[in-house]
């Protein structure tokens, strides 16, 4: 704390460092400067950009023409309320359109491609606030389905049978193998980016809650102009600059010092008030330990944090062709999950004035295990898929396959006691605090984790309000 006494102002400033210009660091920040209280605040980002895992590349296809493309495929609900604020907190909803939400499961068996289940989220009447979807057509298995589909997440809505793993309380109580698969797998799959056999009720059950607050509102997809850097990122750090924040990019922290000095490129900072640790659990251990910190409960639980990868294969589709296939209205968002081999791939057409037809195909919830054979399946198919809709060849378009390392923990049943997953803002060290997607309690490690832990970090500021 620094204090200057002129002639008849006394100014008092805070310091604060944030290490690392993900989407939580920015929420930190932001949270921090609406306080506009004499917070002096640097952020110190270990490369050129902010944004960290929701970033972008220019890409370059082989008729020469660039492009912005996100990193890997994010979605955002209507339910990340906190995430939404903030863009337009930052004036960047305008770049955003919001589009109701339509299921579309497939299914790849040798060459032929099934429609399996159908509907699209309009009005809530059923159990008073339970999804209603309006069901276009149910092929198999049976109507039953959706009498077990309500009943399902009325139980967890109400946080029944939480001791039970996912897989284990379907199986017993509800559902078929085909049933599981026409919904709940590909869900749990994409949401948590966990493995169904391992997922957690709890955390299901919280997000199923979320979800369900302000149906229709809460199930709308929200899709930005161009990418998430452009539309979300920058805007938010222009936001910020505007308000005084210091960004040092290129800045990996080394460590903290005892009197909370940072080293950075060789460099010893002054001493900071408050750090922020704005970094996934990994990454904050490794700065825990070469600070040497002593083991708290916090850094032993980041250390032992499982997470999970992701593959995205970004396609560019012949235009003509595009427009016969999926998202065919513009007001609905078309989510198909499509089973093949057993595993979902969740394939997304995206339309945008300023971008060529792109398709994404994602495959989440991949483990060390099993990551080459994932690959190996993937590029099969993506084969298959392209031959079937559109009769090209993968090796004919533009396309790039992005491996999302550590993309986000997982949330196992087997570290189902709320502890052992999320670590919550404290560290065990007074006056550094920790924030990022699995710093949020019940919240899988999304978006709308990493801005609410952000601003619960930021509470943790008590003294300048
Ligand atoms: C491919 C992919 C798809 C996803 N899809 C979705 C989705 O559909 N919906 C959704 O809600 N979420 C999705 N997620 C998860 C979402 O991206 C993350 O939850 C969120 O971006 C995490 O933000 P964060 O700020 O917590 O962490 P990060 O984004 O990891 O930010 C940490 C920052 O710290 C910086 N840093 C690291 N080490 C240092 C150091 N030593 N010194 C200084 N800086 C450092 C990093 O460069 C980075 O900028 C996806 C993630 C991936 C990878």
């Amino acid at each position: 704390m620094e204090r200057f006494v002129g002639q008849n102002i006394r100014y008092e400033y805070m310091r604060v460092a944030i290490i690392g210009a993900g989407i939580s660091g920015l929420s930190i920040a932001k949270r921090l400067s609406e306080k506009n209280n004499g917070l002096v605040i640097d952020v110190y980002e270990a490369s050129a950009k902010s944004g960290g895992r929701i970033s972008s590349f220019d890409w370059r296809l082989k008729n020469k023409s660039v492009f912005s493309c996100d990193n890997g495929q994010h979605f955002t609900i209507g339910a990340y309320t906190d995430f939404i604020e903030l863009l337009d907190k930052c004036d960047a909803l305008k770049y955003w359109t919001r589009h109701s939400f339509e299921w579309n499961m497939l299914r790849l068996h040798g060459d032929d491609l099934h429609d399996l289940l159908q509907f699209k989220i309009k009005k809530l009447t059923l159990f008073n606030k339970t999804l209603v979807p309006y069901i276009k057509f149910v092929k198999t298995p049976t109507k039953l389905f959706f009498l077990k589909f309500y009943f399902s997440l009325f139980l967890l809505k109400n946080k029944f049978f939480h001791k039970h793993s996912l897989n284990c309380l379907y199986r017993k109580f509800f559902f078929s193998n085909a049933s599981i698969n026409l919904f709940w797998k590909a869900f749990v799959e994409s949401s948590m980016n966990t493995e169904f056999e391992n997922s957690d009720v709890s955390t299901l059950s919280f997000l199923v809650n979320e979800c369900v607050k302000d149906i229709p509102t809460s199930l709308e997809i929200l899709i930005p102009e161009t990418d998430y850097y452009s539309c979300a990122i920058k805007p938010i750090e222009k936001n910020l600059q505007q308000n005084g924040i210091n960004f040092h990019f290129n800045s990996v922290v080394e460590r903290i010092h005892p009197e909370k000095k940072i080293k950075c490129r060789g460099i010893l900072s002054h001493s900071y008030d408050t750090i922020f640790l704005a970094v996934p659990g990994h990454i904050a251990a490794k700065i825990w330990k070469r600070s040497k910190y002593p083991a708290t409960k916090e850094s032993i639980l980041w250390e032992n944090q499982k997470y999970r990868h992701i593959l995205n294969m970004w396609v560019v589709l012949p235009s003509a062709k595009a427009e016969n296939n999926s998202n065919k209205k513009e007001e609905s968002f078309l989510w198909n999950p499509i089973e093949f081999k057993g595993s979902f791939y969740v394939v997304v057409i995206q339309k945008k004035s300023k971008q060529p037809n792109i398709m994404s195909i994602i495959r989440s919830a991949c483990n060390d295990i099993n990551l080459s054979e994932e690959e190996e399946n993937l590029y099969e198919f993506a084969q298959k898929l392209l031959n079937k809709q559109y009769s090209v060849d993968l090796k004919h378009l533009d396309y790039k396959l992005i491996r999302a390392k550590r993309a986000t923990i997982a949330c196992t049943h087997d570290q189902c006691k709320r502890s052992t997953i999320w670590s919550g803002t404290r560290t065990g060290i007074k006056d550094i605090y920790k924030c990022s997607d699995e710093a949020s309690f019940n919240y899988p490690s999304t978006i709308e984790g990493a801005v609410r832990s952000g601003y619960l970090a930021a509470e943790n500021i008590k003294r300048f309000d």
